[in-house]
């Protein structure tokens, strides 16, 4: 009786598991801000690509590709999607809230990997789901620290 009681706990634990090494699995890009703030976002984020049923979209090409990882890759280092990356900078009013303006009526948040209407950003960026994702990004790239602590407590 107490092995059966226990078992789901066990199973959610697993996959809890499995997501986060799915997860980190996906290549990250640390991002620091003119205010000096890190962040670690996941490289396909930053490159406002998503995956949309069972296939990879661009939001800032507007381009659907198909789900494979060489196809993806291949769209970032494209001239035209390397173009928009620069003509659609974070907004610096946002600053870590990493929020491109992808089109006259739509913002992209590499946090969240959304597309939101511009007159939502505002409210977006004070939602709870994006706190927490902001939260996340901020920790991931603290989580960096440990290296440069071991230095200097080697320098001592
Ligand atoms: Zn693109
Ligand atoms: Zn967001």
């Amino acid at each position: 009786m107490f092995k059966a009681l226990r078992k789901p706990k066990a199973h959610v634990a697993e996959m809890e598991r499995n997501r986060k090494r799915i997860q980190d699995d996906q290549e990250s890009v640390i991002l620091t801000l003119k205010n000096s703030v890190k962040l670690v976002v996941t490289s396909d984020s930053f490159h406002c690509i998503r995956n949309i049923d069972y296939k990879y979209n661009c939001a800032l090409c507007d381009a659907t590709m198909e789900s494979e990882t060489k196809v993806k890759e291949n769209h970032k280092n494209l001239a035209e999607h390397q173009r928009l990356l620069i003509t659609h900078p974070y907004l610096e009013d946002l600053a870590e809230n990493l929020i491109r303006q992808i089109s006259n009526s739509n913002c992209y948040c590499t946090l969240c990997s959304i597309v939101t209407p511009v007159h939502l950003v505002t409210s977006h960026v004070l939602s709870n789901e994006h706190k927490h994702e902001l939260d996340k990004a901020l920790l991931k790239a603290k989580s960096y620290r440990p290296c440069e602590n071991f230095d200097l407590n080697h320098n001592k």
